[in-house]
């Protein structure tokens, strides 16, 4: 799929950076932390930074910032990995790890302690917030402030050899405690943490925080544009603090740029942690999630994801982005490229009367009529067919253009039939069967007489059919802003969708569709894309739609609004 890029702000940097000399290369960085899978939000960011890199010629470093062993997990790191790679980018050998760095971090906060810029304050978590001051009222200065530089040095060693228990000291920048921004207000450098750390196992039992690691990782690498979203940008002062006062040769500019939130869905790595935690969905890759795993898993493709990353822009200003503008991504992506099949998904048995007893035949049908070059295939022809049950109406509504008694319609590909009879079962009332009459002259779908059908159906020949599952997704919330909502009150049982997931059983498809593999993607003509979930069984397929062909939600909308 061709991007059409729109020129941004960062971009506009860049270039002004490399007119004047500043730089000759472009050098970025995607910086996960690995506590939980990539979402959507994440795959701008990654877009955002390898696209840039690549643009300009540059290169963009993985590098993963596991700063906090507690919450960090190596199923994590591998998942990001597979997850950048999928999105169809390459750091080529530039795979990092902040750990990496920790040598370098500590050397750096001795030299700090020299200089007489961080302390070791032993007030407890409690007190050093309370002491920190409030956004209207400035902090006040720790009691260990003013200790000697031999002393820090001391205590900062003392930590480091395991001999304190944690919570006891943290070593903190010396700023001030008066900064209008609280982020200058002394901030905490390195904590005590006695945890394994799944790198540097029980090495270090110190460990440094975000903001110190962050800007001295991306100064260690030579990055020249450091990429983050808007609520760094009161960080920035302090990102460029530990770089001046170290007075280190590479001073990376910090850029900020909105993150993204999409609606009727939940970006925070908390809020999906407990969606999987309590079972609303069945994992991290469960379709209905925002996770690049879960849109894998739905049959998105990586084209459309970098499609949607280039629609949507980079600016400075937060704003929501509509969910269907995704889904727009991925219909134009498959409407290219997805192979058609007929499936019927939920069965009505159609006896045609007239046709020759036991036989069959194979009929050609075209596999995409936006792509010559993918051909045709057979697909088998017998006299009992399967039709989807809504597409026949005893008593049709008006403008319902499908069968009905005496009505003629066309089956794709095949023949013009008539609807003569509708066989009931006489306990349930249930339909059995519908008999209907082909006109043989109508082979491949026209009448040689001219005479016009208003429907055209799909079927499934039942003799050859392919007995398969179905899993509809639909949106997870039912409400736009879950997070909103969660402010106001309400629980998650009141704003998840209740039919988020539809299990359809005994659905019935195309020989063809044996072919497919787990993973490949698919249109079943008139009921939208799917793709074959990777669980799936050529004896018993099992498709995910992906998208519907028409954006029935934004239907939905528009009639709530008008009610
Ligand atoms: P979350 O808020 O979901 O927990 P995070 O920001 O803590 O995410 P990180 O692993 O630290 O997750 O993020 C890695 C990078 O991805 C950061 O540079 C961050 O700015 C960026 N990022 C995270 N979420 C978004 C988003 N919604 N839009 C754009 N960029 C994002
Ligand atoms: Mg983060």
């Amino acid at each position: 799929m061709e991007t059409a890029e729109a020129s941004h702000f960062i971009q506009d940097i860049i270039e002004q950076d490399l007119k004047s000399g500043k730089h000759n290369t472009v050098v970025t960085r995607f910086p996960p932390e690995p506590n939980g899978y990539l979402h959507i939000g994440h795959a701008k960011s990654i877009c955002l930074n390898f696209g840039l890199a690549k643009k300009y010629g540059g290169r963009c470093h993985l590098r993963f910032d596991d700063t906090n062993p507690k919450k960090e997990d190596p199923e994590y790191v591998h998942s990001i990995i597979e997850d950048v790679k999928w999105l169809g980018y390459d750091w080529g050998e530039h795979l990092y790890y902040a750990s990496d760095y920790f040598q370098q971090f500590y050397e750096y906060a001795l030299q700090l302690i020299q200089q007489g810029q961080a302390y070791v304050c032993s007030l407890g978590p409690e007190e050093i917030r309370s002491y920190r001051g409030t956004l209207t009222q400035p902090g006040r200065n720790s009691p260990y402030r003013e200790r000697s530089v031999q002393e820090n040095l001391d205590l900062f060693q003392e930590m480091k050899k395991g001999s304190f228990e944690e919570g006891a000291h943290v070593l903190r920048a010396k700023i001030d405690m008066a900064s209008a921004n609280i982020n200058m207000r002394d901030p905490v450098i390195y904590r005590i943490l006695k945890a394994r750390h799944h790198r540097t196992g029980d090495a270090w039992c110190i460990y440094p925080t975000y903001d110190y690691a962050h800007c001295l990782s991306d100064s260690i690498e030579g990055i020249t544009h450091s990429l983050c979203s808007l609520e760094f940008q009161d960080h920035r002062p302090l990102y460029d603090w530990f770089l001046e006062k170290l007075g280190v040769k590479c001073h990376p500019q910090q850029i900020e740029f909105a993150r993204l939130s999409l609606n009727y869905t939940v970006m925070s790595k908390r809020k999906l942690t407990q969606l999987v935690q309590a079972g609303h969905v069945h994992g991290w890759d469960d379709p209905r999630m925002p996770t690049i795993s879960g849109l894998r898993r739905r049959g998105y493709t990586p084209g459309s994801i970098r499609k949607f990353c280039d629609l949507i822009g980079v600016a400075k200003s937060d704003n929501v982005v509509d969910m269907s503008l995704l889904e727009y991504c991925i219909r134009e992506d498959l409407n290219r490229r997805a192979p058609r099949y007929m499936g019927v998904l939920n069965p009505v048995k159609v006896v045609i009367t007239n046709y020759p007893g036991q036989s069959s035949e194979e009929l050609e049908a075209i596999n995409n009529p936006e792509d010559e070059s993918m051909g045709t295939r057979s697909i088998p022809f017998s006299g009992v067919i399967y039709i989807e049950a809504d597409d026949f109406r005893e008593d049709p509504p008006k403008k319902y253009f499908r069968l009905a008694p005496g009505r003629e319609v066309r089956l794709r590909y095949a023949y013009f039939i008539t609807c003569r009879e509708v066989v009931r079962d006489p306990q349930t009332g249930e339909i059995q069967e519908i008999r209907c009459t082909y006109d043989p002259e109508t082979r491949g779908g026209d009448s040689p007489d001219g005479r016009k059908v208003k429907g055209t159906l799909h079927w499934v020949s039942a003799a050859h059919a392919v007995q398969s599952s179905v899993h509809i997704y639909d949106r997870l919330f039912s409400r736009p802003n879950p997070l909103q909502d969660e402010k106001k009150g309400l629980g998650l049982d009141d704003t998840l969708n209740p039919d988020s997931l539809q299990k359809m059983h005994g659905c019935m498809m195309e020989p063809a569709v044996k072919e497919l593999a787990p993973g490949d993607f698919l249109q079943f003509e008139r009921l939208g894309y799917f793709c074959v979930d990777p669980e799936s069984h050529p004896q018993s397929p099992v498709f995910n739609r992906t998208v519907s062909l028409k954006d029935t939600w934004a239907k939905i909308e528009k009639k709530m609004q008008n009610q």
